[in-house]
């Protein structure tokens, strides 16, 4: 997995097995945006922005630019006409002087932002068409009363009738691109997928035109057909690549102009290079030039300021080749990031110390440092809906011979834990006013530690006895070895230890990640389980594995108690002490089926405690989780940066501000950076 997503739930929030919550409330800012449909918008903040020196400001406004350059080529990507729909119904939203406040216009309003949020006519997440809910007369009576405003979106003859007619089966006919990317199996991926990555082909000759030019001798390959759309013209099938004075250059061209500003004002050589190589790609649309790139981007490592930016991730496409594009700009966050450099330079200590039997243990163990940082664009693929990590490049052999970097973006996670206060979710699930004080306090620390000795320590410790298959627990592996990464951290972070590095503030503190844990694990996690159905996911089964563990190891000792209080359950935390033993124990157990490949011990201790849920707790718990009428997804608008220059014209600092809201944002970003023609 190269990235780690927030897809799913309001107050839990996942990065690779572990679940944050709650955190002091900053404020003065307001989190929350907007809400609509399934979809919650909030902003976030960027800071110590102001701390940068000028050069980096103005590095970063130039790098932000090229960012919201490349909207429309998403957009595009994810289905052809896409930038139809969305521009014909930004010229009804902006101009329509009928009735505003009547429900057909505000459903229209609703859909409007859904296409923004979905980049396109398909939900971000399911991909599933959005069923719009206004009618069609109300839509093409709307068009005709803006009918100057909508030649745009006209091409060549047509008038506003045929732009009527062809809308309407795409918005309104289920039927028509049912999917956005369809991984449904057993059918053409290509005919029933609605992206726009290729065009009357099948998936069978996508398949023997790519498989023609690979060499399987080449052990570094570049990534075929990552920036083109394959189409067939004259019985040919060609590729239409993405670059300047190709397909999307109109897009591509303004990319590369600010760019090219950004690498005037670069911090070093490295990163200047890196920019201009950058640039090269899109002038040339090479791919051996985009291995290049990232091979000079995986290495600098010294700038403080970061960016991704172009035809990356493969998710969209069914046959995973096409990247979308995306971009995200960044700079590191020093504070954050020296935690894990404490971490990761103490690893061995925490190897050596930790509670498993010593002929598991790694005689020489390296932590891996994962860079914190702070997003102060999200773009593209990455806009409104956006990673809480990222972990790039994506060519094996390029993360084989060269690395790759891992981020966690921990000013979009503060915005979900803080956005996440006061919704109702810790009144309802928690015991008392002692866990959720304690929660506020101190749980967005310790989930982020949590996480953090989870990556940097806990996948890396201990080791396999010789001769032991690293596959020996088949489909039970990935539960263990998350289990085994949780245990560690969760170990760890009721030690000493963590005080005297000054990773916590207070020996209290780690109670919160414990009471939390064991009531996701217990309990509230189950919100993400369908009625009637067991748990599937690696994740999930570990943490319930922990949770249910202890619960029973810990019945004599009461060190685990589930309590009812009018007619509602609660899980109780009375001894963290012995909690904290109590992992330690099972660490040893899991590490020990791990190291001896033991098929048999995983799966049985994985099926008895990880797996099946109490039916009418689960109903329960479901049942009170509607109650607080959460949105399931959520999305973000971007602060809004501006470049203030003296009567010179020289630039003397560039300002931030958040005061932007999510309407607002996306008209304005169709305005200023729309580039590209409604068909491409
Ligand atoms: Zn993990």
């Amino acid at each position: 997995m190269k990235k780690i997503t927030l897809f799913f739930m309001t107050v839990l929030l996942m990065a690779c097995g572990v679940e944050k919550e709650t955190t002091p409330k900053i404020e003065n800012f307001n989190y929350t945006v907007d809400k609509f449909a399934d979809i919650e918008i909030l902003r976030y903040r960027v800071p110590d922005f102001e701390k940068l020196s000028l050069k980096q400001k103005e590095l970063i406004y130039y790098l932000n630019q090229a960012a919201l350059e490349g909207r429309d080529i998403l957009f595009d990507q994810n289905n052809k006409y896409n930038l139809l729909v969305r521009r014909t119904l930004e010229a009804v939203y902006v101009n329509y002087t009928g009735d505003r406040e009547s429900a057909d216009f505000k459903r229209m309003t609703t859909y409007l932002k859904q296409v923004w949020m979905g980049n396109g006519i398909h939900h971000h997440y399911s991909e599933d068409k959005f069923v719009p809910e206004f009618s069609e007369k109300f839509l093409a009576q709307a068009i005709r009363s803006v009918e100057p405003h909508c030649n745009v979106c006209l091409l060549p003859g047509e008038k506003i009738d045929d732009l009527i007619a062809k809308l309407e089966p795409i918005i309104f006919d289920p039927t028509v691109f049912p999917k956005g990317t369809n991984q449904e199996d057993g059918v053409d991926l290509i005919k029933t997928s609605g992206v726009n990555f290729y065009e009357g082909v099948t998936e069978k000759e996508v398949e023997d035109f790519y498989a023609k030019m690979k060499n399987p001798n080449d052990s570094t390959p570049i990534s075929f057909g990552l920036n083109s759309k394959l189409v067939k013209e004259n019985g040919l099938l060609v590729e239409k690549t993405y670059k300047v004075g190709g397909l999307y250059g109109e897009a591509i061209i303004k990319i590369v102009g600010w760019l090219r500003k950004a690498a005037e004002v670069a911090e070093n050589n490295t990163q200047k290079d890196v920019i201009n190589t950058l640039i090269s790609h899109y002038e040339t649309g090479s791919l051996k030039t985009y291995d290049e790139y990232s091979i000079k981007w995986v290495q600098d490592l010294a700038s403080d300021i970061d960016f991704v930016n172009g035809f990356t991730e493969t998710y969209g496409d069914p046959l995973g080749m096409k990247g979308s594009w995306e971009s995200l700009v960044n700079f590191k966050n020093i504070e954050a990031t020296k935690r894990t450099e404490i971490i990761s330079s103490n690893a061995q200590w925490f190897e050596d110390n930790s509670p498993i039997d010593p002929t598991f243990k790694k005689e020489k163990v390296k932590g891996v440092s994962a860079k914190v940082i702070t997003a102060t664009i999200l773009a593209g693929d990455c806009y409104p809906s956006t990673p809480i990590g990222i972990n790039l490049p994506n060519s094996n052999w390029i993360r084989h011979e060269y690395g790759s970097k891992s981020v966690t973006i921990e000013n979009i996670t503060e915005a979900y834990d803080q956005a996440s206060l006061g919704n109702g979710f810790a009144e309802e699930f928690m015991w008392s006013e002692v866990e959720r004080e304690r929660a506020k306090k101190f749980a967005s620390m310790t989930n982020n530690l949590h996480t953090d000795l989870h990556e940097c320590l806990g996948h890396g410790s201990g080791k396999l006895l010789p001769g032991v298959d690293p596959d020996a627990l088949k489909a039970y592996g990935s539960t263990i070895e998350e289990a085994r990464a949780d245990l560690f951290g969760l170990y760890y972070m009721g030690d000493p230890k963590i005080i005297e590095l000054g990773l916590l503030p207070d020996k209290e503190a780690y109670k919160a990640e414990y009471y939390q844990y064991i009531m996701n694990g217990l309990m509230t996690q189950m919100t993400r389980v369908q009625p009637g159905k067991n748990i599937e996911e690696a994740h999930m089964r570990n943490r319930q594995l922990i949770a249910a563990w202890a619960f029973e190891k810990g019945k004599a000792d009461n060190v685990i108690e589930i309590k009812v209080r009018d007619g509602e359950t609660f899980v109780v935390v009375n001894d963290y002490e012995k909690l904290r033993t109590l992992f330690g124990q099972l660490l040893a157990i899991i590490q020990q089926i791990k190291s001896t490949g033991n098929f048999e011990a995983g799966k049985n201790i994985v099926e008895t405690y990880g797996v099946k849920v109490n039916k009418s707790l689960h109903a329960e718990v479901l049942e009170r989780y509607k109650k607080l009428n959460l949105a399931p997804y959520r999305g973000f608008v971007n602060p809004v940066y501006s470049l203030i220059t003296d009567k010179h014209g020289k630039v003397t600092d560039v300002s931030i501000s958040y005061d932007e809201n999510y309407i607002d944002q996306n008209l304005r970003y169709s305005k200023e950076y729309s580039s590209l023609p409604t068909f491409n």
